[in-house]
């Protein structure tokens, strides 16, 4: 018997599939399901973070409903992945919080601290947040200031997620080392998204037609995450390295990544999230809904807020822009840890398992 109904219903229907074996084509799930004849709580949670919910499987399967048998791995192992994320989080009490208010609690904090960065300036003086700045953030707060504020932030978030991942892999591993090459796999693996193929045509959606869409914006959110990160981190080596200070030049190396970058982020986001309201509602684990949504719009606000700011830096709304902006980045921020963004991290740790297992070739008992 495992603790909770999430993962005694994994484990059916990895039962079944085990016996059936007719998917074992269509992703890194079933060959990996294939090297067991039991499945432990770390295997489950392991198989559920190899899984893109891409669909196929359900599509295929001859025992889906209203089969009696009721196979919907797809369903299963994102209501397992869900009750992954608060599994493992650190600091654990934190996890229910957002698993239950996921979206109020990500729109409540970006809104508080955009009232508060903004409060605080007018509190200073009401005339520099509705000045004009020549597009100089640092008139509104000091640099130092906003450095503080998110490497406070940011090392919180890594604290976070390594007390999470490490609680992840010793779940999931058998204590062997992960090896250089497993790392460079399931790094390719990751970059192409290799498993959102469904097997070779894409992932279903509104109708049983696979499609390619689903997988193009995973890839427009993805790397438009990694421009964003980029342009942020060059223009910190500027600031720190070279003193040469925001604002920065529309074609000098920040901007342009930026507004790549942004690009990518509005696109993605909004194109996930179209996607999984035409979703077949069976495929979908409802219950995740208000965090997987905190984080798609997170992202969007985060993008479309950065945009306008470059896009109006020189007016009177640089002030209140840079407040909203700063919030939802750090909404965004604090939110990473207990939802969907930690799929990405515990699947990178899938997929370094998976690639080790498959070279060895051995059974695992
Ligand atoms: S999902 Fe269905 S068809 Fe595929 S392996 Fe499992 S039982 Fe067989
Ligand atoms: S939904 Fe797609 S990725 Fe998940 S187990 Fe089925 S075929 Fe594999």
């Amino acid at each position: 018997m495992h603790k909770t109904e999430a993962l005694q219903e994994a484990d059916r229907l990895m039962t079944i599939c085990n016996a059936c074996r007719y998917c074992e084509g269509l992703c890194a799930v079933f060959p990996a399901m294939e090297k067991r004849h039991f499945f432990g709580e770390g295997d489950l949670n392991y198989l559920a973070n190899l899984c893109h919910q891409c669909g196929a499987c359900y599509t295929d399967c001859q025992y889906s409903p209203p089969h009696e048998f009721n196979v919907n791995v797809p369903a299963a192992f994102a209501r397992l992945r869900r009750e992954s994320y608060s599994t493992y989080a650190w600091p654990n009490f934190l996890s229910g919080a957002f698993e239950r208010n996921g979206l109020v609690i990500t729109i409540v904090a970006a809104l508080s601290v955009a009232a508060f960065i903004a409060g605080f300036v007018a509190f200073q003086n009401p005339a520099v947040l509705w000045s004009a700045h020549a597009g100089d953030f640092y008139a509104l707060m000091p640099h130092n200031a906003m450095a503080a504020l998110f490497t406070a932030v940011t090392l919180y978030v890594i604290l976070a997620f390594a007390f999470s991942l490490r609680a992840f892999w010793r779940d999931i591993n058998d204590g062997a080392r992960a090896g250089l090459s497993a790392i460079g796999r399931a790094t390719a693996d990751t970059a192409h998204l290799t498993y959102l193929h469904g097997g070779g045509g894409g992932c279903t959606s509104e109708d049983e037609k696979p499609s390619a869409a689903r997988r193009i914006y995973h890839h427009l959110t993805f790397y438009g995450f990694l421009l964003c990160f980029a342009a942020t981190s060059v223009a910190t080596i500027y600031h720190y390295a070279f003193g040469w200070h925001a604002p920065y030049p529309p074609y000098s190396l920040p901007v342009v990544l930026g507004i790549l970058g942004g690009i990518g982020l509005l696109a993605g986001p909004a194109g996930l999230f179209v996607l999984s309201c035409r979703r077949d509602p069976i495929l979908i684990d409802r219950s995740s809904g208000g965090m997987d949504t905190a984080f798609i719009l997170m992202l969007f606000l985060t993008s479309l807020t950065g945009l306008l700011l470059l896009v109006l830096r020189d007016t009177n709304a640089l002030g209140i822009l840079l407040a909203i902006h700063l919030g939802v980045v750090l909404g965004l921020f604090l939110s990473l840890p207990y939802g969907k963004f930690v799929h990405g991290l515990y699947r990178f740790l899938a997929l370094v398992k998976y690639a080790r297992e498959q070279k060895s070739g051995t059974f695992v008992e």
